[in-house]
């Protein structure tokens, strides 16, 4: 059964685990798996590939012929684990990379999430960014951080460096920092265009008053780097509900020596 392979259990976890932390609302929030090889070819059998394409809205041509485990249009995470073919599917793409045809799940007239352009916009650019390693594209919408949106300049310097000082594994956890892309319509290649311009150097982009945007190599790392950029914003919204005025804070000098100690490059811009 398809349901039985390690990807979609790990695919329904994560939509568990999202689901139980309050970030996904209704039908908030979407989540899409790059297909390995090897795990085709355990479920080809089950797959049943179709000419009915339909439109991407934008074009991914580095994706031509890969399939993608997706969440479903209006389709609720906290049902995702009990039902998965309902709230789930398999797509491929075609071979311009400017079609999708379903070839598994998403039964009774559902569709793959209306964010479809921007998961496989950021998927095209990962995949090319990260030599393949790249599999997982994730969007919640965590509360603490949202809150953020609405009192923090929309920079990427203030937003990172924020979240850097407020907990002392994120400059470990997103090195390279944390993209801001304002307020826009969601849905559409208008915001699909701006979040891949930000996911070229961030692992992490946020959608001003909606949300969150991660891409990792596996279900794991991306949902703890979602964690982790909520749980710094709710540390973040309770110091600053408690004063505006931090007695004190990890230091420039702390990042640098965090940056040595670890390993990992921290860009000159947030110091
Ligand atoms: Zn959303």
């Amino acid at each position: 059964m398809i349901t039985d392979a390690e990807f979609v259990k790990g695919f329904c976890n994560m939509c568990e685990n999202g689901s139980k932390m309050g970030w996904h609302e209704r039908n908030g929030g979407n989540l899409s798996y790059r297909i390995k090889g090897n795990e085709l070819e355990l479920i080809k059998a089950e797959i049943h590939e179709s000419d009915a394409w339909r439109e991407i809205g934008v074009s991914v041509p580095r994706l031509a012929g890969e399939y993608f485990l997706v969440t479903g249009s209006g389709k609720y995470f906290a049902n995702v684990a009990a039902s998965p073919e309902e709230n789930i599917g398999i797509i491929k793409i075609d071979e311009k990379g400017e079609n999708y045809s379903i070839v598994w799940g998403f039964l009774n007239g559902a569709r793959p999430t209306s964010e479809l352009p921007t998961h496989l916009m950021n998927h095209e650019i990962k995949k090319m960014y990260t030599d393949g390693r790249y599999r997982v594209i994730y969007h919640a919408h965590p509360a603490n951080l949202i809150a953020l949106t609405f009192v923090l300049p929309l920079k990427d310097e203030v937003f990172t460096r924020e979240l850097w000082e407020t907990m002392t594994e994120c400059p470990v956890i997103f090195p390279k920092g944390v993209g801001v892309v304002k307020w826009m319509v969601p849905g559409g290649r208008e915001i699909a265009l701006a979040t891949v311009e930000k996911m070229k150097e961030y692992d992490v982009t946020v959608w001003a008053h909606h949300g969150l945007f991660a891409a990792g190599e596996d279900f794991d790392l991306t949902f703890g780097l979602m964690h982790t950029v909520e749980k710094a914003s709710e540390v973040l919204v309770k110091i600053l509900s408690m004063t505006d005025a931090r007695r004190q804070s990890i230091t420039t000098q702390d990042l640098i020596s965090l940056g040595d100690a670890f390993g990992v490059r921290i860009p000159k811009k947030f110091l």
